[in-house]
């Protein structure tokens, strides 16, 4: 996981779970009460341009896949030995 800003000591973490779970039919109820809370996060939230746009690559590989119509950047592999 990547920090967006920099986090204080005693500072609560939030994670939102759309951008770990693709998976169609979870849901879950949110009551974190922020403004931007989304009061239902799914397994379908990945496909909103707004949470996209508000995420860039912080997705799990496999969305991000999807998000990007491909696979995601590996490291070139190792060269072989002999
Ligand atoms: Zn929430």
């Amino acid at each position: 996981m990547i920090a967006r800003c920099d986090i204080s000591p005693d500072q609560e973490l939030t994670i939102d779970y759309a951008t770990h779970t693709g998976v169609e039919s979870w849901s879950m109820v949110c009551h974190c009460d922020t403004l931007l809370c989304r009061r239902v996060v799914t397994g379908h939230d990945w496909r909103l341009s707004r949470l996209q746009a508000a995420y860039g690559t912080h997705w799990t590989p496999p969305l991000l896949e999807r998000i990007t119509g491909g696979p995601p950047h590996q490291p070139p592999a190792p060269p072989r030995a002999g």
